[in-house]
């Protein structure tokens, strides 16, 4: 008999309204609201709110990036974001010129499985477009991998694609019935920077040689393309209010996106510090009016979901390359800091609005966008039993945003955020903000079918 869980007395959080209620698990389901009879188990959830498992659709683990290893593996980087609350990861496959699609897939899946805590799924970055190459992205997508990645960018890494060849890409995927997720920043613009006279030894350099104009010029591209193929687009990592703001405008294109909590809560003083570069990424840290604006856009609900874009390289890496910033590996660590900034984002608000806002940003809109909706990312009978259990006026605590040897990213920051229960698929896996059993807590990828 599999067991049944109650938890009583909470606030159940949808994604338009709040609902006094109990709630009673089945196994590895939500089976009922307001019925407690038969529980084996029951959880006192007074004064505290229930959420679907939140998803973070954006995760880099277990990589090697620019010919570094990242800091955070699937072990540590999983365990982190669960005792959080997020129940499912989205994490990246880039094909390699010399390998199989397939090849690569399976390399990641060895890295995931077995040390995995919570579920998690993929997007694929493929780099054959031949005949061939084309029959293995067939092949996956048969298989349920259906969100792929593309870059207007990163030329010498061999990631770019010309808005040509993505256009093409773009239409075959959607006849296949994939989504497509984007990052977005025009090459030719990123070049014209970088070829003006700058100091590399200076980490603010950085968000100059990448301009806010390089993003809204490549969403602006996106956009017609979106317009003319039909398909499903998804724009990564937005750091810019004016392009978060032309995407709201393209209401007849079929397109989301995302932003990440170090452009909410950072902006580019940050690359002024004497250890100014542990805060490289691209898109960089942007302007402090940039960076309110933005925050208002994603209070307004004009941002579809927030991801961290966790990309976290040991404290050496990021600190040793010292006298010329481009070799410093871009990516911070941002999982274990992603509710607890989401929740900051709304200190003060009015709860009966916020709460609802939180689980479309953090469970309902990713889930829709990695295709896993109404399984995940809802409180619904017949869904997954993926819920975190919070109370959103504990005490402060520092935020912490990995487990590995990195650094933090959000040293001057703290949370009220209290994590209570983690359920993963019916299973009670973290309490009080810490993992229970490892064992129990292992996941499975969501990509099979
Ligand atoms: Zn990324």
């Amino acid at each position: 008999m599999p067991m049944k869980t109650c938890i009583k007395n909470g606030i159940a959080v949808f994604a338009d309204r709040l609902e006094q209620t109990d709630l009673l698990l089945d196994g590895e389901r939500i089976a009922a609201f307001g019925s407690s009879d038969a529980a084996d188990i029951l959880i006192d959830a007074r004064g505290c709110f229930i959420f679907p498992g939140f998803i973070d659709l954006h995760t880099h683990l277990d990589d090697v990036i620019a010919g570094r290893p990242l800091a955070d593996t699937w072990r540590s980087g999983s365990h982190i974001a669960l005792q959080n609350g997020i129940t499912t990861l989205g994490s990246f496959i880039t094909q390699r010129r010399d390998e199989s699609l397939q090849a690569a897939i399976d390399c990641a899946q060895a890295k995931a499985g077995g040390n995995a805590h919570g579920d998690y799924l993929w997007h694929l970055t493929p780099l054959r477009f031949d005949e061939s190459g084309w029959r293995e992205i067939e092949e996956a997508v048969e298989r349920g991998f259906t969100t792929f990645k593309f870059y207007t960018t990163y030329r010498e890494a061999g990631l770019y694609s010309g808005y040509e060849e993505l256009e093409g890409r773009i239409k075959r995927l959607h006849a296949l019935g994939c989504r497509v997720l984007v990052h977005c920043e025009d090459e030719a613009l990123l070049l014209r920077a970088q070829s003006a006279k700058v100091d590399w030894r200076d980490p603010h350099t950085h968000a100059r040689v990448r301009p806010a104009a390089a993003e809204i010029a490549a969403i602006r591209r996106l956009i017609d393309i979106g317009r003319k193929s039909g398909a499903r687009l998804h724009i990564v990592h937005v750091s810019t209010p004016e392009g978060v703001e032309a995407i709201r405008a393209a209401h007849d294109v079929r397109i989301t996106c995302e932003t990440c909590p170090h452009y909410l809560f950072l902006d580019e003083s940050y690359l002024t510090r004497p250890d100014g570069q542990r805060w490289l990424c691209a898109p960089p840290l942007r302007s402090s009016w940039q960076r309110q604006r933005l925050c208002e856009l994603v209070r307004q609900g004009a941002v579809d979901l927030l991801a961290s874009d966790h990309c976290a390289f040991s404290k050496t890496d990021k600190d040793a390359p010292g006298d010329d910033i481009r070799r410093v590996p871009g990516g911070v660590a941002g999982l274990g800091a992603l509710p607890h900034l989401a929740l900051r984002l709304f200190a003060g608000e009015n709860k009966e609005t916020a709460m609802p806002m939180l689980a479309r940003l953090l469970s309902q809109s990713p889930a829709r966008v990695a295709g896993i909706h109404p399984r995940k990312g809802t409180l619904q009978p017949g869904a997954d039993a993926d819920l975190v259990v919070l109370k959103s006026d504990g005490p402060e605590r520092p935020i912490v945003s990995t487990l590995a040897d990195a650094w933090e990213t959000y040293p001057a920051l703290t949370s009220r955020l209290e994590i209570r229960h983690v359920f993963l698929r019916g299973r009670r896996v973290a309490g009080n903000g810490k993992l229970l059993d490892e064992q129990q807590a292992m996941g499975a990828c969501l990509c099979k079918v």
